[in-house]
């Protein structure tokens, strides 16, 4: 395969913008390779500056859960072009994409866009220490959420990707007040909650970590946290960047597990590929942030009319139940195929996925927690990534990131996509 186009483009890049990249695991850099520039995207297909075609398991890190260029919402982007693309001041567009949220998650009953689910969380932090009065907040070891300072401590994606504890550049003082314990540990949390309960502002989780490969919640973990955080009157706030509306359908993974929240942070699918995040939660804590309240958030671009209208056309698109039932069904042919062809190749493997949001690694224990997660055979995973990008195959460049099945992968993707994976498994 030539990528003669992209590694040209990727030279002049790194002259220009630090790393070549505007977000570090994309420079590709710990499966010891370099970017695919890319050209366009087509339903479940992405090419490259070299006229490659890929099938597509990054979906833009979530996002694009109707696959690329879905037309319905091509069309309402052209709409909004025709009318203007930002006045910040009120549309009737930030109505419609608040209102289906409202309509979808029970424990949302107002909302906030904001630009991204990094704004989405801080935020969400800020209105649970304003709301509370208290400094302290809790976070688990391999999630993430975004990259404010007060969360960076132990953080996934980008952070456990490049293996560093955190970040240069973030106080001391700052993250002092940042507590993260390990994922999944029941015992753990209930310790800390009940020697430190009561000074705790919130409690924030992945409901379904996602940004350190795939791991899977114990349900009762998901409890004892709501039960915890009830009983000190410390808020929970479920990030659900990546699971809402992917993980549980339009219920988002918090109805999936029947857990109530007091606050809950949403970006990718939301925005349909646009640039948006949000928060939202219960009325009488949503209601403290100015200018109602006192609790300051704002933002030139919110609610801006291109992503709003993209995010409503998605939800909208997603009002269909059996696009949901399809990519739940193509997400265990591929997790089941792929463990097939581990298995038969004698690689020790775990896979699984929630819906069309899935994950892999290549160990055979079962991945509870970050630790875990650090010791699966990342050079296997580096091996796996460039024999499937060779044959036309685009997973995430690092084992720990989620992948994701659209509504525009069909089952003869699927297939193609398992056929590689044979043929990689046996040579790795
Ligand atoms: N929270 C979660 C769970 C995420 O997966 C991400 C990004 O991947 C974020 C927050 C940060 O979102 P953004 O990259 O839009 O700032």
């Amino acid at each position: 395969m030539e990528r003669t186009k992209s590694a040209a483009l990727f030279s002049s890049a790194r002259n220009l913008i630090p790393g070549g990249v505007n977000s570090p695991v994309r420079a590709c850099g710990s499966v010891g390779g370099e970017p695919i520039f890319i050209e366009k995207g087509d339903g479940a297909r992405i090419f490259d500056a070299d006229g490659n075609a890929y099938i597509d398991y990054v979906l833009s890190w979530g996002p694009l859960i109707l696959g690329h260029r879905p037309t319905p919402v091509i069309d309402a982007l052209k709409k909004v072009l025709d009318s203007g693309t930002s006045f910040g001041a009120p549309t009737a567009r930030e109505n419609e994409l608040a209102q289906l949220v409202v309509d979808s998650v029970a424990s949302v009953d107002m909302i906030r866009m904001v630009n991204s689910g990094t704004e989405a969380t801080m935020s969400a932090i800020r209105l649970a220490r304003g709301v509370t009065g208290r400094d302290l907040i809790v976070k688990f070891d391999g999630c993430y959420h975004g990259h404010a300072d007060t969360l960076l401590v132990a953080a996934g994606s980008g952070v456990a990707t490049l293996n560093i504890p955190g970040s240069p550049g973030v106080p001391a003082d700052v993250i002092r007040n940042t507590l993260s314990l390990p994922y999944n540990d029941i015992e753990g949390f209930e310790r800390l909650m009940a020697e430190k309960g009561k000074e705790i502002a919130c409690v924030i989780v992945e409901p379904v970590a996602g940004n350190m490969g795939m791991v899977a919640p114990d349900p009762l973990f998901l409890k004892a946290v709501r039960r915890e955080t009830a009983t000190h009157g410390t808020l929970l706030i479920f990030d659900e960047v990546m699971t809402g509306f992917r993980v549980g359908g339009r219920a988002c993974a918090q109805g999936y597990f029947d857990i109530d929240p007091d606050l809950t942070c949403f970006g990718k699918v939301i925005g349909g590929g646009l640039p948006v995040g949000a928060y939202g939660g219960k009325r009488e804590i949503m209601a403290q942030i100015a200018p109602g309240g006192s609790i300051y958030q704002a933002g030139t671009l919110s609610g801006n009319p291109l992503a709003m209208a993209a995010g409503v056309a998605t939800l909208k698109e997603l009002e269909n139940d059996q696009l949901y039932a399809d990519m739940n069904r193509r997400a265990d042919m591929l997790i089941n195929g792929l463990q097939a062809a581990a298995d038969d190749a004698g690689i020790p493997f775990s896979a699984g996925h929630f819906g069309s949001m899935a994950g892999f690694f290549f160990t055979g224990k079962k991945v509870r927690n970050f630790n875990d997660a650090k010791t699966c055979d990342l050079d296997r995973f580096a091996k796996f990534y460039r024999g499937m990008l060779a044959k036309g195959i685009y997973f995430a460049p690092s084992q720990f990131e989620a992948c994701f099945i659209s509504a525009a992968h069909t089952d003869e993707d699927i297939e193609i996509t398992l056929d590689a994976a044979r043929q990689v498994m046996a040579e790795i």
